[in-house]
């Protein structure tokens, strides 16, 4: 089937030849997209982006999906060379997984590309041939590796770590060899992928930093030119970042760029991205880089095969799912990498499309025989836990930059108009669902106007208009909940989520009112930052939170507590929310007093950014006369960087049953 295939494939491409047209890429220009414009993509231009800044896509599945029929057009209608149309729209850097031996014994595909070396070899010559480079991404596995799997090659079991460093080193050098014979033009190499404290099946930086260097050993060797690469996951926890970075240099790991994968549902604020990389930039002297970013132009599926990000799964309140917020959370990632001298930002699979529209049987049929989805059954004895169970086809089809036709979205054109700018005049392209909570007692009113998203990422209100009536404001009144609610503004479908609550007893629980008041803040450690922070991505709900941040050992000591007025005998409960990071030993719980003493105590506990602990205390009986106060006792010795976290949704209500 597969030997069919390649025959159909060699024979179009000698018709092309006989019209005088053929070659993949020969017709492109290389290094130039002057061309690219668009009538409807906003694209803001970075300014100061240097000619050589790699805007790399990742297409490791390109084969498979071409295995299963898969076929790329271009925006006229015209089916091409999947790289011709990538290097027209300005990507210049092409990045290839590389597993050592993604078969079972029999033979047979794990999926996910089936990318061993030769895959690497065949897409380094069409992007050599486009004039891209080509980024080499050896995971040093049979299969995928990232941070929740680090399993050494079949091949490698039982080694020791020292017949194991020669393997890598033997293992990338002849790699490297067969895509050098080929002539293939490899711009960059890294050792491992999101390799955040394992490699290969070792757990130790003193092994893992073994099987690195005996890469580096081979790419310097063999692409002198070429940078080498080490590659992590979870800018989110900037500490995590520093100690790789002080074990590499502890180690003295022959290394040229520090990379991260930044996926912006899970991987924390760009300004955390920024000021994560550049610490390492600066204090270790290496270059940096976005490795992997990628983003929905839809929430839906095309595939049958589950996505990570759909609508609902994730909380991204910066993008919409269309293409042009696709586009916007791109270029953001370049210009914050851009802004502090990094040098790349690599999409992820941008090419993964569907293999098929009809049905997972017909696809299934496809993945297991092409290799076309992330994982066959066949990658069972292998991976038994995730891929033997589920098995399937590509998780990212929403997240690609062609539509399940293969037809290229005009968001690919941004890698080409982040250096020209193409700066329309801004239409609406989203509308941004409503959020509002009321308390049970309290008059439900729906907002008056929701946010439209402009294309160029603005927010404006529009009038809006609510499907409700009588009986819905009763159903939302009768029981705490969330409650959705349909509208529509400016001829568009919007949504307005009503959460009903318990009456909060608490003044400014959420601190949405942007102080502190009524709140008391008791400061013992001389915090640097104590107060209100505005920045929805680091609330647990609305826009604002009480943060914390204090550099010194110990200068994170506080309460923050509020004694609540004209309160009704009866039975109450407390609860409260946390979240932060570079706590070291920690006292942190919430708390309640009458009358001045504590009477009740509930743990909480700081982990990583955007972990959530939250303490709840009930049974808390108020009678006439006496005085109930809640708070918030937080004491860190700190580490790193020192301490920080956020309070947020501080509730007092009655207690029933
Ligand atoms: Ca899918």
């Amino acid at each position: 089937m597969k030997n069919r295939k390649r025959m159909a494939a060699a024979l179009l491409l000698c018709a092309s030849l006989l019209l005088g047209a053929c070659g993949s890429g020969a017709s492109v220009p290389k290094g130039e997209s002057a061309s690219v414009s668009s009538d409807t993509l906003y694209v803001r231009k970075i300014e100061n982006l240097p000619e050589d800044f790699i805007l790399g896509m990742d297409v490791s599945s390109v084969l498979a999906e071409e295995r299963s029929g898969v076929k790329y057009v271009d925006f006229d209608g015209t089916e091409k060379d999947l790289f011709e149309i990538l290097a027209a729209n300005g990507i210049n850097m092409i990045r290839v997984r590389v597993w050592n031996d993604p078969y079972d014994s029999a033979g047979r595909g794990y999926g996910g590309g089936n990318n061993d070396v030769d895959a690497a070899v065949e897409i380094g010559r069409r992007a050599t041939a486009n004039g891209m480079k080509l980024l080499v991404d050896f995971h040093y596995s049979d299969f995928w590796a990232d941070p929740g799997k680090q399993f050494a090659p079949k091949a490698w079991a039982g080694m020791k770590i020292e017949e194991k460093t020669e393997a890598a080193y033997a293992f990338t050098k002849e790699s490297l060899e067969k895509l050098r014979d080929a002539g293939v033009d490899v711009g960059m190499v890294q050792l491992g992928n999101e390799t955040n404290g394992a490699l290969a099946g070792e757990k130790t930086w003193f092994n893992i930093q073994y099987i690195m260097g005996a890469g580096a050993k081979a790419v310097r060797e063999i692409y002198p030119e070429a940078l080498v690469a080490v590659h992590f996951a979870n800018p989110e926890n900037a500490e995590s970042y520093a100690s790789y970075a002080s074990k590499l240099a502890y180690y003295n790991l022959d290394y040229d760029v520090f990379a991260t994968s930044y996926y912006p549902y899970w991987h924390g604020t760009l300004e955390n991205l920024a000021s994560v990389l550049s610490s390492v930039a600066e204090q270790y002297g290496k270059k940096v880089m976005v490795m992997e970013t990628s983003y929905a132009f839809t929430p839906e599926d095309s595939d049958f095969s589950g996505n990570t990000i759909s609508d609902g799964s994730a909380v991204v309140k910066n993008y919409p799912y269309t293409v042009q917020g696709q586009a916007n959370s791109v270029v953001d990632v370049i210009e914050t990498v851009n802004s502090i001298g990094g040098i790349g930002v690599v999409y992820w699979e941008g090419a993964w499309i569907t293999v098929g529209t009809s049905s997972w049987e017909e696809n299934h049929e496809k993945w297991e025989r092409d290799g076309s989805g992330w994982a066959s059954s066949y990658a069972a004895a292998y991976d038994p836990d995730d891929a033997g169970q589920y098995y399937g086809g590509s998780a990212v089809d929403n997240q690609a930059f062609f539509d399940a036709q293969g037809r290229a979205l005009e968001s690919l054109k941004l890698f080409s108009l982040v250096r020209t700018g193409n700066e329309l005049a801004p239409a609406v392209d989203a509308l941004e669902d409503a959020r509002v909570r009321f308390d049970l007692s309290a008059e439900i009113v729906l907002p008056e106007t929701v946010n439209a998203i402009l294309t160029n990422g603005s927010r404006e209100p529009v009038n809006v208009e609510w499907q409700i009536d009588e009986a819905k404001i009763a159903e939302m009144k009768s029981a705490a909940g969330v409650y959705e609610i349909a509208g529509e503004a400016d001829g568009r479908a919007v949504r307005c989520f009503v959460t009903t609550a318990e009456l909060n007893f608490l003044l400014n629980g959420g601190f949405e009112d942007g102080t502190t008041a009524p709140w008391v803040i008791i400061d013992r450690g001389g915090a640097d930052e104590l107060g209100i922070e505005k920045n929805p991505l680091n609330s647990l709900d609305g826009e604002c939170n009480l943060h914390f941040w204090g550099a010194k050992s110990g200068s994170i000591d506080f309460d923050a507590e509020q004694t609540a007025a004209d309160l009704a005998p009866g039975t109450y409960q407390f609860s409260v929310s946390i979240q932060g990071g570079d706590a070291g030993e920690a006292e942190v719980y919430a708390y309640v007093k009458l009358d001045g003493e504590v009477v009740a105590t509930a743990p909480l506990t700081i982990t990583r950014y955007n972990s959530w602990s939250t303490a709840k205390i009930g049974d808390i009986a108020f009678t006439d006369g006496r005085t109930l106060t809640v708070g918030v006792h937080v004491k860190c010795a700190g580490e790193g960087s020192g301490a920080w976290g956020m309070i947020d949704e501080a509730c007092l209500n009655v207690q029933r049953g």
